[in-house]
């Protein structure tokens, strides 16, 4: 099969320049045509070369402000806004879409399945085997303590530079538990604590904390807390070439499928 021609949508984001370093260095590297380096119009790397903005070799492609008619493939870790606003055109030109972006409002989101109609999309909060894969276990851990009085909270750990809160995985996985235990996440969530309770907590509730500073990668903790003891489920990266790997898989999984709305899960198979 011949490359894919990509391009990176944030290039010179710290997952955008991820994705680049890894792209080259990676098993993926036959994989992948680089084509295209995108950031916003403001951002100072423009017109430089995105494999030395990314700390690798020099790969030739500019980073600019606008995609290539010839990109066939797009890894999208930018802002929401800007994520929302590229999917007319990816419908359009029927590119396969990988998004990694977080904090989509729920119009946003509604913009990116529409584009999934067209084109295939995989949208995934994270794109490491690891959470995926805490993502099923949270679910089941959720279902076999349902009814048994465990409260769940969750706590995630992001560096001091990340835009939304909680993180999109919290909230992914806060999901996987309202599912397995048969709950409305959006009735049953509860962002943070303050003040004086004048009840106890609810048994019918998720808490959701994030913690900002330093340059945490992203560290997830969901807690079931009972009388008497508790069980922690967590996950911890250390290096963002995790998440920057996970995409590359995904999108030469994505570029091979027909139009729709994926998940990592189709990916590995999870
Ligand atoms: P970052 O701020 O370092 O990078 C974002 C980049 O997007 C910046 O270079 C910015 O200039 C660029 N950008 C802004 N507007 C743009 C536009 N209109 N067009 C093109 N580029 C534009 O952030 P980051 O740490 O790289 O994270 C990016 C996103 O990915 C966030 O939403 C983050 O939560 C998410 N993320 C997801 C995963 C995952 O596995 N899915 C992992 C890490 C981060």
């Amino acid at each position: 099969m011949s490359a894919a021609k990509l391009t990176v949508v944030g290039a010179a984001g710290r997952m955008g320049r991820a994705i680049i370093r890894c792209m080259q260095a990676g098993d993926l590297a036959e994989s992948f045509t680089l084509v295209g380096a995108v950031d916003a119009a403001t951002c100072p790397q423009n017109g430089q070369d995105a494999g030395l903005v990314a700390g690798a070799a020099a790969n030739g492609v500019m980073i600019a402000d606008a995609l290539p008619d010839h990109t066939e493939v797009v890894i999208d870790f930018s802002y929401a806004a800007a994520t929302a606003a590229l999917a007319p055109l990816m419908a359009k030109r029927r590119m396969a879409w990988v998004i990694g972006t977080t904090g989509l409002s729920p119009a946003e989101l509604r913009a990116v399945e529409a584009a999934a109609e067209q084109t295939p999309v995989l949208m995934a909060p994270n794109m490491s085997v690891g959470v995926n894969l805490l993502l099923l276990l949270v679910e089941d851990a959720a279902r076999a303590l349902k009814g048994r009085g465990y409260d769940v909270e969750i706590i995630e750990r992001h560096h001091r530079r990340k835009k939304d809160a909680p993180s999109g995985t919290a909230l992914g996985l806060g999901a996987a538990a309202a599912k397995g235990l048969e709950w409305n996440l959006d009735q049953v969530a509860q962002h943070g604590r303050v003040g004086m309770q004048e009840e106890d907590r609810p048994v019918e509730q998720i808490g959701f904390h994030a913690v900002r500073g330093g340059d945490f990668v992203g560290d997830h903790t969901v807690v079931f807390a009972a009388e008497g003891e508790s069980v922690e489920l967590s996950h911890r990266a250390t290096t963002r070439d995790t998440f920057a790997m996970g995409a590359l898989r995904a999108a030469a999984w994505l570029h091979a499928q027909p139009p729709g709305l994926y998940s990592m899960r189709n990916v590995l198979g999870l």
